[in-house]
Protein backbone atom coordinates (compact mmCIF):
# COMPACT_ATOMS: atom_id res chain seq x y z
CA UNK A 1 0.00 0.00 0.00
CA UNK A 2 1.02 3.39 -0.93
CA UNK A 3 0.18 6.09 1.76
CA UNK A 4 -0.14 9.74 2.13
CA UNK A 5 1.41 11.36 5.42
CA UNK A 6 1.29 14.66 6.76
CA UNK A 7 4.16 15.44 9.13
CA UNK A 8 3.52 18.32 11.24
CA UNK A 9 4.88 20.30 13.58
CA UNK A 10 2.14 19.93 16.05
CA UNK A 11 0.12 16.85 14.75
CA UNK A 12 0.53 14.20 11.98
CA UNK A 13 -1.63 12.26 9.87
CA UNK A 14 -1.75 9.11 7.74
CA UNK A 15 -4.15 8.35 5.32
CA UNK A 16 -4.38 6.77 1.43
CA UNK A 17 -5.79 6.51 -1.99
CA UNK A 18 -9.13 4.06 -1.63
CA UNK A 19 -11.70 2.71 -3.57
CA UNK A 20 -13.83 6.25 -2.42
CA UNK A 21 -11.33 8.89 -2.76
CA UNK A 22 -8.64 9.75 0.14
CA UNK A 23 -9.21 7.85 3.35
CA UNK A 24 -7.39 9.10 6.63
CA UNK A 25 -6.32 6.58 9.92
CA UNK A 26 -7.03 6.63 13.46
CA UNK A 27 -4.40 5.75 15.74
CA UNK A 28 -4.99 3.29 18.45
CA UNK A 29 -6.34 5.93 20.47
CA UNK A 30 -8.78 6.77 17.75
CA UNK A 31 -7.49 10.18 16.74
CA UNK A 32 -6.61 10.74 13.24
CA UNK A 33 -4.60 13.68 14.70
CA UNK A 34 -1.61 11.75 16.50
CA UNK A 35 0.16 14.87 18.26
CA UNK A 36 3.94 14.78 17.16
CA UNK A 37 5.72 14.04 20.25
CA UNK A 38 7.84 11.72 21.43
CA UNK A 39 8.99 10.63 24.84
CA UNK A 40 11.20 7.51 26.36
CA UNK A 41 9.70 6.13 29.33
CA UNK A 42 12.05 4.57 32.02
CA UNK A 43 12.62 1.13 30.24
CA UNK A 44 14.17 3.37 27.61
CA UNK A 45 11.01 2.80 25.48
CA UNK A 46 9.42 4.85 22.93
CA UNK A 47 6.04 6.63 23.29
CA UNK A 48 4.88 8.73 20.95
CA UNK A 49 1.62 10.84 20.09
CA UNK A 50 -0.84 11.65 22.35
CA UNK A 51 0.77 9.75 25.99
CA UNK A 52 3.74 10.99 24.81
CA UNK A 53 2.53 14.65 24.63
CA UNK A 54 1.39 14.34 28.20
CA UNK A 55 4.45 13.29 29.51
CA UNK A 56 5.74 16.24 28.63
CA UNK A 57 4.35 17.89 31.78
CA UNK A 58 5.21 14.88 34.12
CA UNK A 59 8.60 13.87 32.04
CA UNK A 60 9.96 16.83 30.59
CA UNK A 61 13.32 15.82 30.17
CA UNK A 62 12.69 12.42 28.26
CA UNK A 63 10.21 14.24 25.68
CA UNK A 64 10.40 16.24 22.71
CA UNK A 65 7.79 17.98 20.32
CA UNK A 66 8.73 20.81 17.57
CA UNK A 67 11.73 18.60 16.35
CA UNK A 68 10.47 19.53 12.79
CA UNK A 69 11.94 22.75 13.07
CA UNK A 70 15.07 21.35 13.30
CA UNK A 71 15.38 19.69 10.33
CA UNK A 72 17.88 19.91 7.78
CA UNK A 73 20.31 20.43 10.79
CA UNK A 74 22.91 17.58 13.22
CA UNK A 75 20.78 18.82 16.62
CA UNK A 76 20.92 15.85 18.58
CA UNK A 77 18.28 15.68 21.51
CA UNK A 78 19.17 13.46 24.40
CA UNK A 79 15.53 11.36 25.77
CA UNK A 80 17.01 9.40 28.56
CA UNK A 81 19.77 6.85 27.80
CA UNK A 82 19.35 7.67 24.16
CA UNK A 83 20.31 10.68 21.80
CA UNK A 84 18.02 11.68 18.87
CA UNK A 85 18.56 13.53 15.08
CA UNK A 86 15.78 15.33 13.91
CA UNK A 87 15.61 12.90 11.26
CA UNK A 88 15.10 9.89 13.84
CA UNK A 89 12.75 11.41 15.81
CA UNK A 90 10.13 12.27 12.66
CA UNK A 91 11.13 8.26 11.67
CA UNK A 92 9.76 7.83 14.98
CA UNK A 93 6.49 9.35 14.23
CA UNK A 94 6.19 8.07 11.14
CA UNK A 95 7.14 4.63 12.33
CA UNK A 96 3.86 4.95 14.41
CA UNK A 97 1.48 6.44 11.53
CA UNK A 98 2.45 3.11 9.62
CA UNK A 99 2.06 0.24 12.15
CA UNK A 100 -1.54 2.50 12.58
CA UNK A 101 -2.19 2.34 8.32
CA UNK A 102 -1.07 -0.95 8.79
CA UNK A 103 -3.45 -1.69 11.79
CA UNK A 104 -6.24 -0.44 9.74
CA UNK A 105 -6.02 -2.11 6.50
CA UNK A 106 -4.39 -5.33 7.58
CA UNK A 107 -2.18 -4.10 4.80
CA UNK A 108 1.56 -3.59 4.70
CA UNK A 109 2.74 -0.09 4.06
CA UNK A 110 5.66 -0.12 1.24
CA UNK A 111 5.67 3.62 -0.06
CA UNK A 112 4.84 7.04 0.97
CA UNK A 113 3.92 10.52 -0.09
CA UNK A 114 5.13 12.87 2.32
CA UNK A 115 4.21 16.47 2.48
CA UNK A 116 6.82 19.10 3.67
CA UNK A 117 6.49 23.13 3.49
CA UNK A 118 7.29 24.90 0.41
CA UNK A 119 10.01 26.79 2.14
CA UNK A 120 12.02 23.55 3.32
CA UNK A 121 15.12 23.59 2.17
CA UNK A 122 17.12 21.29 0.31
CA UNK A 123 18.76 20.11 3.14
CA UNK A 124 15.06 19.90 5.01
CA UNK A 125 13.61 18.01 1.92
CA UNK A 126 16.68 15.63 2.06
CA UNK A 127 16.64 14.82 5.92
CA UNK A 128 12.42 14.24 5.56
CA UNK A 129 13.46 11.74 3.34
CA UNK A 130 16.40 10.29 5.49
CA UNK A 131 13.14 10.26 7.90
CA UNK A 132 11.75 7.97 5.79
CA UNK A 133 14.39 5.44 5.25
CA UNK A 134 15.00 5.33 9.02
CA UNK A 135 11.01 4.23 9.33
CA UNK A 136 11.50 1.56 6.13
CA UNK A 137 9.90 3.27 4.02
CA UNK A 138 10.34 4.09 0.55
CA UNK A 139 9.32 7.64 0.33
CA UNK A 140 7.61 8.21 -3.26
CA UNK A 141 8.05 11.71 -3.26
CA UNK A 142 7.62 14.88 -1.29
CA UNK A 143 4.79 16.84 -1.92
CA UNK A 144 4.56 20.52 -1.13
CA UNK A 145 1.96 21.35 1.50
CA UNK A 146 0.20 23.86 0.03
CA UNK A 147 -0.11 22.54 -3.10
CA UNK A 148 -1.34 19.23 -1.15
CA UNK A 149 -3.87 21.53 0.36
CA UNK A 150 -4.47 22.33 -3.59
CA UNK A 151 -5.13 18.70 -4.34
CA UNK A 152 -7.56 18.28 -1.49
CA UNK A 153 -9.83 20.95 -3.08
CA UNK A 154 -9.47 19.72 -6.45
CA UNK A 155 -7.84 23.11 -7.52
CA UNK A 156 -5.28 21.10 -10.28
CA UNK A 157 -8.97 20.74 -12.59
CA UNK A 158 -9.11 24.43 -12.37
CA UNK A 159 -8.10 26.53 -16.10
CA UNK A 160 -4.74 27.14 -17.01
CA UNK A 161 -3.11 30.53 -15.46
CA UNK A 162 -5.07 29.73 -12.49
CA UNK A 163 -3.71 31.42 -8.92
CA UNK A 164 -4.33 30.21 -5.83
CA UNK A 165 -3.38 31.84 -2.29
CA UNK A 166 -2.80 28.65 0.50
CA UNK A 167 -2.85 30.25 3.92
CA UNK A 168 -1.59 27.66 6.48
CA UNK A 169 -1.71 28.37 9.72
CA UNK A 170 -0.71 25.70 12.37
CA UNK A 171 0.59 25.39 16.01
CA UNK A 172 3.73 27.67 15.60
CA UNK A 173 4.34 28.50 12.47
CA UNK A 174 2.62 30.58 9.47
CA UNK A 175 2.83 29.63 6.01
CA UNK A 176 1.33 31.93 2.78
CA UNK A 177 1.68 30.20 -0.55
CA UNK A 178 1.27 31.39 -3.90
CA UNK A 179 0.34 28.78 -6.74
CA UNK A 180 -0.09 28.39 -10.10
CA UNK A 181 -1.50 26.06 -12.76
CA UNK A 182 0.34 25.67 -15.86
CA UNK A 183 -0.24 23.24 -18.61
CA UNK A 184 -1.67 21.02 -15.70
CA UNK A 185 0.75 21.20 -13.79
CA UNK A 186 0.73 23.00 -10.00
CA UNK A 187 3.88 25.41 -9.66
CA UNK A 188 4.54 27.39 -6.23
CA UNK A 189 5.13 30.79 -6.99
CA UNK A 190 6.17 32.13 -4.02
CA UNK A 191 6.13 31.40 -0.50
CA UNK A 192 6.94 33.83 2.69
CA UNK A 193 5.89 33.21 6.61
CA UNK A 194 6.56 33.27 10.25
CA UNK A 195 8.31 30.24 11.27
CA UNK A 196 7.30 31.50 14.57
CA UNK A 197 3.38 32.24 14.46
CA UNK A 198 0.71 29.87 15.17
CA UNK A 199 -2.10 28.91 17.73
CA UNK A 200 0.20 28.86 20.51
CA UNK A 201 0.63 32.56 19.97
CA UNK A 202 -3.25 33.32 20.24
CA UNK A 203 -3.17 30.99 23.49
CA UNK A 204 -0.54 33.27 25.19
CA UNK A 205 -3.19 36.15 24.50
CA UNK A 206 -5.87 34.17 26.38
CA UNK A 207 -3.17 33.77 28.94
CA UNK A 208 -2.07 37.10 29.67
CA UNK A 209 -5.76 38.45 29.20
CA UNK A 210 -6.67 35.72 32.05
CA UNK A 211 -3.76 36.16 34.26
CA UNK A 212 -4.45 40.24 34.21
CA UNK A 213 -8.05 40.29 35.06
CA UNK A 214 -7.19 37.43 37.50
CA UNK A 215 -4.77 39.68 39.12
CA UNK A 216 -2.14 36.56 38.73
CA UNK A 217 1.73 36.57 37.39
CA UNK A 218 3.39 34.09 35.88
CA UNK A 219 5.75 33.43 38.67
CA UNK A 220 3.21 33.00 40.59
CA UNK A 221 2.39 29.73 38.86
CA UNK A 222 3.67 26.43 39.58
CA UNK A 223 5.16 25.23 36.30
CA UNK A 224 2.09 22.49 36.89
CA UNK A 225 -0.56 24.99 37.62
CA UNK A 226 0.76 26.55 34.24
CA UNK A 227 -0.19 23.49 32.81
CA UNK A 228 -3.32 23.08 33.77
CA UNK A 229 -4.66 26.66 32.99
CA UNK A 230 -3.23 25.94 29.70
CA UNK A 231 -4.94 23.24 28.93
CA UNK A 232 -8.22 25.04 29.84
CA UNK A 233 -7.56 27.55 28.13
CA UNK A 234 -6.77 25.74 25.15
CA UNK A 235 -10.13 24.03 25.42
CA UNK A 236 -11.68 27.75 25.67
CA UNK A 237 -9.67 29.06 22.47
CA UNK A 238 -11.52 26.54 20.57
CA UNK A 239 -15.08 27.02 21.98
CA UNK A 240 -14.74 30.68 21.48
CA UNK A 241 -14.86 30.35 17.86
CA UNK A 242 -17.73 27.78 17.60
CA UNK A 243 -19.88 29.98 20.21
CA UNK A 244 -18.82 33.07 20.32
CA UNK A 245 -17.78 32.87 24.00
CA UNK A 246 -15.87 30.63 26.64
CA UNK A 247 -14.56 30.38 29.65
CA UNK A 248 -12.73 28.16 32.45
CA UNK A 249 -13.43 27.30 35.94
CA UNK A 250 -10.04 26.52 38.00
CA UNK A 251 -9.53 26.26 41.25
CA UNK A 252 -5.78 27.46 42.26
CA UNK A 253 -5.04 27.48 45.93
CA UNK A 254 -8.00 28.00 47.77
CA UNK A 255 -9.26 30.02 45.08
CA UNK A 256 -12.28 29.19 42.65
CA UNK A 257 -12.12 31.04 39.61
CA UNK A 258 -14.63 31.35 36.97
CA UNK A 259 -13.37 33.58 33.83
CA UNK A 260 -14.81 34.09 31.14
CA UNK A 261 -13.67 35.87 27.58
CA UNK A 262 -16.28 36.68 24.32
CA UNK A 263 -14.67 36.43 20.68
CA UNK A 264 -15.01 40.38 20.48
CA UNK A 265 -12.23 40.71 22.99
CA UNK A 266 -10.29 38.04 21.91
CA UNK A 267 -10.13 39.62 18.61
CA UNK A 268 -9.47 42.63 19.63
CA UNK A 269 -6.03 41.39 22.03
CA UNK A 270 -4.95 39.39 18.61
CA UNK A 271 -5.00 41.96 16.52
CA UNK A 272 -0.90 42.75 16.68
CA UNK A 273 -0.77 38.97 16.13
CA UNK A 274 -3.25 39.61 12.94
CA UNK A 275 -1.43 42.34 11.88
CA UNK A 276 1.59 40.33 11.80
CA UNK A 277 0.18 38.04 9.70
CA UNK A 278 -0.27 40.61 7.03
CA UNK A 279 3.58 41.20 6.04
CA UNK A 280 4.15 37.62 4.52
CA UNK A 281 0.80 37.67 2.89
CA UNK A 282 1.57 41.09 1.30
CA UNK A 283 5.16 39.49 0.52
CA UNK A 284 3.69 36.38 -1.16
CA UNK A 285 1.39 38.50 -2.97
CA UNK A 286 4.31 41.00 -4.12
CA UNK A 287 7.03 38.27 -5.11
CA UNK A 288 4.28 36.87 -7.47
CA UNK A 289 3.82 40.09 -8.76
CA UNK A 290 -0.23 39.68 -8.26
CA UNK A 291 -3.05 41.78 -7.33
CA UNK A 292 -5.86 40.10 -4.84
CA UNK A 293 -8.38 40.09 -7.84
CA UNK A 294 -6.08 37.92 -10.26
CA UNK A 295 -6.39 35.14 -7.57
CA UNK A 296 -9.12 32.29 -8.57
CA UNK A 297 -9.17 31.34 -4.58
CA UNK A 298 -7.83 31.75 -1.04
CA UNK A 299 -7.27 28.36 0.52
CA UNK A 300 -7.47 28.62 4.81
CA UNK A 301 -5.54 25.02 6.25
CA UNK A 302 -4.08 24.63 9.51
CA UNK A 303 -5.77 23.89 12.93
CA UNK A 304 -5.38 27.63 13.83
CA UNK A 305 -7.06 29.05 10.55
CA UNK A 306 -10.34 27.83 12.44
CA UNK A 307 -10.42 30.90 14.53
CA UNK A 308 -13.09 33.55 13.18
CA UNK A 309 -10.47 35.90 13.30
CA UNK A 310 -8.60 34.68 11.06
CA UNK A 311 -11.26 34.06 7.79
CA UNK A 312 -12.22 37.66 8.80
CA UNK A 313 -8.98 39.35 8.58
CA UNK A 314 -8.29 37.33 4.62
CA UNK A 315 -11.58 38.49 3.32
CA UNK A 316 -10.49 42.19 4.37
CA UNK A 317 -7.63 42.26 2.75
CA UNK A 318 -8.14 39.77 -0.13
CA UNK A 319 -12.08 41.41 -0.71
CA UNK A 320 -13.35 37.96 -1.13
CA UNK A 321 -14.46 34.76 1.17
CA UNK A 322 -11.80 31.69 1.42
CA UNK A 323 -12.24 28.23 0.87
CA UNK A 324 -12.11 26.47 4.22
CA UNK A 325 -14.87 24.05 4.06
CA UNK A 326 -12.39 21.49 4.21
CA UNK A 327 -11.52 20.27 7.78
CA UNK A 328 -8.38 22.65 7.70
CA UNK A 329 -6.03 19.69 10.07
CA UNK A 330 -7.04 17.20 7.77
CA UNK A 331 -6.42 19.09 4.21
CA UNK A 332 -2.97 18.48 3.89
CA UNK A 333 -3.10 15.31 4.71
CA UNK A 334 -5.99 14.52 2.60
CA UNK A 335 -3.83 16.08 -0.22
CA UNK A 336 -1.00 13.74 0.56
CA UNK A 337 -3.05 11.13 0.14
CA UNK A 338 -4.48 11.90 -3.16
CA UNK A 339 -0.91 12.67 -4.33
CA UNK A 340 -0.65 8.72 -3.08
CA UNK A 341 -3.04 7.95 -5.52
CA UNK A 342 -1.43 9.78 -8.55
CA UNK A 343 0.75 6.89 -8.85
CA UNK A 344 -1.40 3.93 -7.85
CA UNK A 345 -4.75 4.81 -9.92
CA UNK A 346 -6.47 7.41 -10.71
CA UNK A 347 -5.40 8.41 -14.40
CA UNK A 348 -7.59 11.86 -13.98
CA UNK A 349 -5.00 13.24 -11.44
CA UNK A 350 -1.65 11.92 -13.36
CA UNK A 351 -1.50 15.21 -15.19
CA UNK A 352 -0.26 16.63 -11.71
CA UNK A 353 3.49 17.24 -11.53
CA UNK A 354 4.65 19.45 -8.94
CA UNK A 355 8.20 21.80 -9.03
CA UNK A 356 9.80 23.42 -6.78
CA UNK A 357 11.33 26.82 -5.66
CA UNK A 358 14.60 27.84 -4.54
CA UNK A 359 13.77 29.04 -0.95
CA UNK A 360 16.48 31.46 -0.62
CA UNK A 361 17.99 33.72 -2.22
CA UNK A 362 22.02 33.36 -3.62
CA UNK A 363 24.22 35.57 -3.59
CA UNK A 364 27.63 36.79 -3.27
CA UNK A 365 29.66 39.04 -0.59
CA UNK A 366 30.55 42.67 -2.33
CA UNK A 367 31.85 46.46 -1.18
CA UNK A 368 29.95 49.03 -2.25
CA UNK A 369 31.28 52.91 -2.22
CA UNK A 370 29.33 55.00 0.34
CA UNK A 371 28.43 59.03 -0.90
CA UNK A 372 31.48 59.87 0.38
CA UNK A 373 33.25 57.64 -2.12
CA UNK A 374 34.31 55.12 0.90
CA UNK A 375 34.59 51.81 0.66
CA UNK A 376 31.89 49.73 2.48
CA UNK A 377 32.10 46.21 2.92
CA UNK A 378 30.16 42.77 3.59
CA UNK A 379 26.93 43.70 1.73
CA UNK A 380 25.01 40.98 0.70
CA UNK A 381 24.52 41.40 -3.71
CA UNK A 382 21.69 38.27 -4.41
CA UNK A 383 21.82 36.86 -7.64
CA UNK A 384 19.36 34.05 -7.62
CA UNK A 385 16.21 35.34 -5.61
CA UNK A 386 14.15 33.52 -3.19
CA UNK A 387 11.17 31.87 -4.43
CA UNK A 388 12.95 31.69 -7.98
CA UNK A 389 11.41 28.47 -10.09
CA UNK A 390 14.01 25.25 -10.29
CA UNK A 391 16.23 24.23 -12.32
CA UNK A 392 17.33 27.95 -12.51
CA UNK A 393 20.39 29.92 -14.01
CA UNK A 394 21.19 33.44 -13.64
CA UNK A 395 24.60 35.83 -14.33
CA UNK A 396 25.55 39.04 -13.01
CA UNK A 397 29.33 40.80 -13.82
CA UNK A 398 30.98 41.79 -11.23
CA UNK A 399 34.46 43.97 -11.23
CA UNK A 400 37.13 43.93 -8.48
CA UNK A 401 37.22 46.73 -6.39
CA UNK A 402 40.91 48.64 -6.97
CA UNK A 403 42.95 49.03 -9.78
CA UNK A 404 45.64 46.54 -10.20
CA UNK A 405 43.77 43.95 -7.81
CA UNK A 406 45.61 40.37 -7.95
CA UNK A 407 43.13 37.74 -6.59
CA UNK A 408 38.94 38.01 -6.40
CA UNK A 409 37.82 36.13 -3.27
CA UNK A 410 34.20 35.23 -4.01
CA UNK A 411 31.89 34.25 -1.37
CA UNK A 412 28.81 32.58 -1.39
CA UNK A 413 25.97 33.05 0.62
CA UNK A 414 22.43 32.04 1.75
CA UNK A 415 19.75 34.07 3.09
CA UNK A 416 17.28 37.43 2.85
CA UNK A 417 19.64 39.89 4.94
CA UNK A 418 21.44 42.78 3.04
CA UNK A 419 24.58 42.33 5.58
CA UNK A 420 26.40 38.90 3.73
CA UNK A 421 27.60 37.85 7.24
CA UNK A 422 23.73 37.83 8.67
CA UNK A 423 23.19 34.91 6.24
CA UNK A 424 24.47 31.46 6.27
CA UNK A 425 28.06 31.14 4.36
CA UNK A 426 27.79 28.08 1.59
CA UNK A 427 31.30 28.12 0.79
CA UNK A 428 34.33 30.64 -1.55
CA UNK A 429 36.22 30.53 -4.13
CA UNK A 430 39.34 32.46 -5.28
CA UNK A 431 39.79 33.74 -8.49
CA UNK A 432 43.13 34.63 -10.04
CA UNK A 433 42.77 38.31 -11.87
CA UNK A 434 45.05 39.72 -14.41
CA UNK A 435 47.63 41.55 -13.79
CA UNK A 436 48.55 45.11 -14.00
CA UNK A 437 45.06 45.71 -15.12
CA UNK A 438 42.57 48.54 -14.08
CA UNK A 439 39.76 47.19 -12.35
CA UNK A 440 37.33 47.86 -15.22
CA UNK A 441 39.05 45.41 -17.57
CA UNK A 442 39.25 43.17 -14.64
CA UNK A 443 35.27 41.90 -14.33
CA UNK A 444 34.52 38.48 -13.64
CA UNK A 445 31.25 36.80 -15.01
CA UNK A 446 29.12 35.11 -12.56
CA UNK A 447 26.80 32.24 -13.46
CA UNK A 448 25.08 30.85 -10.68
CA UNK A 449 22.87 27.63 -11.47
CA UNK A 450 20.80 25.84 -8.82
CA UNK A 451 18.71 22.67 -9.82
CA UNK A 452 16.44 20.52 -8.53
CA UNK A 453 18.65 18.51 -6.44
CA UNK A 454 19.71 21.43 -4.40
CA UNK A 455 23.19 21.68 -6.25
CA UNK A 456 24.65 24.76 -6.22
CA UNK A 457 26.70 25.71 -9.22
CA UNK A 458 28.82 28.46 -9.38
CA UNK A 459 30.88 29.47 -12.26
CA UNK A 460 33.11 32.45 -12.69
CA UNK A 461 34.97 33.54 -15.83
CA UNK A 462 37.51 35.89 -16.33
CA UNK A 463 36.42 38.16 -18.93
CA UNK A 464 39.37 39.37 -19.88
CA UNK A 465 40.84 36.11 -20.46
CA UNK A 466 37.68 33.39 -20.58
CA UNK A 467 39.54 31.77 -17.57
CA UNK A 468 36.78 29.52 -16.29
CA UNK A 469 36.70 28.65 -12.01
CA UNK A 470 33.99 26.26 -11.07
CA UNK A 471 32.88 26.11 -7.41
CA UNK A 472 30.27 22.91 -6.64
CA UNK A 473 28.42 23.36 -3.27
CA UNK A 474 26.33 20.10 -2.26
CA UNK A 475 27.87 18.96 0.69
CA UNK A 476 25.61 19.65 3.57
CA UNK A 477 26.93 19.36 7.33
CA UNK A 478 23.43 18.99 8.20
CA UNK A 479 22.38 15.91 6.63
CA UNK A 480 23.73 12.19 7.16
CA UNK A 481 25.44 10.20 4.45
CA UNK A 482 23.95 6.95 3.16
CA UNK A 483 26.59 4.70 5.22
CA UNK A 484 25.17 7.09 8.35
CA UNK A 485 21.69 6.06 7.68
CA UNK A 486 21.97 2.18 7.15
CA UNK A 487 24.03 2.51 10.35
CA UNK A 488 21.58 4.89 12.29
CA UNK A 489 18.70 2.08 10.78
CA UNK A 490 20.02 -0.51 12.62
CA UNK A 491 20.31 1.41 15.80
CA UNK A 492 16.95 2.62 15.74
CA UNK A 493 15.66 -0.85 14.88
CA UNK A 494 17.18 -2.45 18.36
CA UNK A 495 15.56 0.33 20.33
CA UNK A 496 11.87 -0.98 21.67
CA UNK A 497 9.45 0.33 20.85
CA UNK A 498 5.28 0.24 22.55
CA UNK A 499 3.58 -2.47 20.61
CA UNK A 500 0.59 -0.30 19.15
CA UNK A 501 -2.18 -2.33 21.12
CA UNK A 502 -0.55 -0.92 24.70
CA UNK A 503 -1.12 2.43 23.78
CA UNK A 504 -4.44 3.58 25.18
CA UNK A 505 -2.91 1.84 28.82
CA UNK A 506 0.08 3.48 27.96
CA UNK A 507 -1.85 6.58 27.46
CA UNK A 508 -4.39 5.88 30.37
CA UNK A 509 -0.82 6.04 32.63
CA UNK A 510 1.01 8.90 30.91
CA UNK A 511 -2.64 10.72 31.62
CA UNK A 512 -2.99 9.75 35.20
CA UNK A 513 0.73 10.77 35.96
CA UNK A 514 0.49 14.25 34.24
CA UNK A 515 -2.94 15.06 36.53
CA UNK A 516 -0.66 13.72 39.77
CA UNK A 517 1.75 16.21 38.70
CA UNK A 518 -0.56 18.71 38.06
CA UNK A 519 -3.29 18.46 41.06
CA UNK A 520 -1.27 17.88 44.34
CA UNK A 521 -4.59 17.94 46.34
CA UNK A 522 -5.68 14.58 44.60
CA UNK A 523 -1.72 12.93 44.67
CA UNK A 524 -2.78 10.18 47.25
CA UNK A 525 -5.91 9.05 45.21
CA UNK A 526 -4.06 9.24 41.91
CA UNK A 527 -1.10 7.46 43.20
CA UNK A 528 -3.26 4.68 44.12
CA UNK A 529 -5.10 4.84 40.96
CA UNK A 530 -2.33 4.26 39.00
CA UNK A 531 -0.87 1.12 41.45
CA UNK A 532 -4.39 -0.51 40.76
CA UNK A 533 -4.46 -0.12 37.59
CA UNK A 534 -0.78 -1.18 36.78
CA UNK A 535 -1.45 -4.19 38.99
CA UNK A 536 -4.73 -5.32 36.16
CA UNK A 537 -1.96 -4.66 33.49
CA UNK A 538 0.26 -7.28 34.89
CA UNK A 539 -2.83 -10.10 35.68
CA UNK A 540 -2.76 -9.43 31.80
CA UNK A 541 -6.26 -10.59 31.83
CA UNK A 542 -7.70 -8.21 28.17
CA UNK A 543 -11.10 -8.16 29.57
CA UNK A 544 -10.37 -6.96 32.95
CA UNK A 545 -8.03 -4.41 32.06
CA UNK A 546 -10.19 -2.84 29.24
CA UNK A 547 -13.18 -2.92 31.91
CA UNK A 548 -10.83 -1.37 34.60
CA UNK A 549 -9.17 1.30 31.74
CA UNK A 550 -12.93 2.80 31.12
CA UNK A 551 -13.27 3.06 35.11
CA UNK A 552 -10.37 5.30 34.92
CA UNK A 553 -10.89 6.97 32.36
CA UNK A 554 -14.33 8.20 33.55
CA UNK A 555 -12.65 8.62 37.08
CA UNK A 556 -9.85 11.54 35.55
CA UNK A 557 -12.41 12.91 33.63
CA UNK A 558 -14.14 14.14 36.65
CA UNK A 559 -11.00 15.09 38.31
CA UNK A 560 -10.31 16.80 35.36
CA UNK A 561 -13.08 18.72 35.40
CA UNK A 562 -13.69 19.67 39.29
CA UNK A 563 -10.17 19.20 41.23
P1 LIG B 1 0.81 21.86 12.57
O1 LIG B 1 0.68 22.12 11.10
O2 LIG B 1 1.77 22.77 13.26
O3 LIG B 1 1.05 20.42 12.90
P2 LIG B 1 -2.09 22.03 13.06
O4 LIG B 1 -2.53 22.40 11.70
O5 LIG B 1 -2.45 20.71 13.60
O6 LIG B 1 -0.54 22.30 13.27
O7 LIG B 1 -2.64 23.18 14.04
C1 LIG B 1 -2.45 23.13 15.43
C2 LIG B 1 -2.98 24.42 16.03
O8 LIG B 1 -4.36 24.57 15.69
C3 LIG B 1 -2.91 24.46 17.55
O9 LIG B 1 -2.26 25.65 17.96
C4 LIG B 1 -4.37 24.49 17.99
O10 LIG B 1 -4.56 25.31 19.12
C5 LIG B 1 -5.05 25.10 16.79
N1 LIG B 1 -6.47 24.72 16.68
C6 LIG B 1 -6.99 23.51 16.41
N2 LIG B 1 -8.34 23.55 16.44
C7 LIG B 1 -8.68 24.82 16.73
C8 LIG B 1 -9.92 25.51 16.90
N3 LIG B 1 -11.08 24.88 16.80
N4 LIG B 1 -9.88 26.83 17.20
C9 LIG B 1 -8.70 27.47 17.33
N5 LIG B 1 -7.50 26.89 17.18
C10 LIG B 1 -7.49 25.57 16.89
MG1 LIG C 1 0.57 21.72 9.18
Amino acid sequence: MIVGIDLGTTHSLIGTFGEHGPTLFPNALGDLLTPSVVSVDADGHIIVGRAARDRMVSHPDASIATFKRFMGTPRETRLGKHVFRPEELSALILRSLVADAEAATGEKVTEAVISVPAYFSDAQRKATRAAGELAGLRIERLINEPTAAALAYGLQEKPDGARFLVFDLGGGTFDVSVLEMFDGVVEVHASAGDNFLGGEDFLDVMESAFLGDEKLATDTLSPQERGQLRRRLEQAKRELGAQGSAGIEWRIGERAVNWQIDEERFARLSDPLVQRMRAPLERAMRDARLQPAQLEEIVLVGGASRMPLVARMVSRMFGRLPLRHINPDQAIALGACIAAGLKSRDERLEEVILTDVCPYTLGTKVSRRDEQGREQTGFFSPVIHRNSTVPVSREETFQPFRDNQVKLTLEVYQGEHPMADRNIKLGELDIPLAPNRPAAQNSVNLRFTYDVNGVLQVEATLLATQERHELVLEQNPGLLSPAEIRSRLQALESIKIHPRDKHENIAMLARAERLYEEYIGARTQLQQWIAQFRTVLDTQDEQLIREHRRQLGQALDTLDAHA
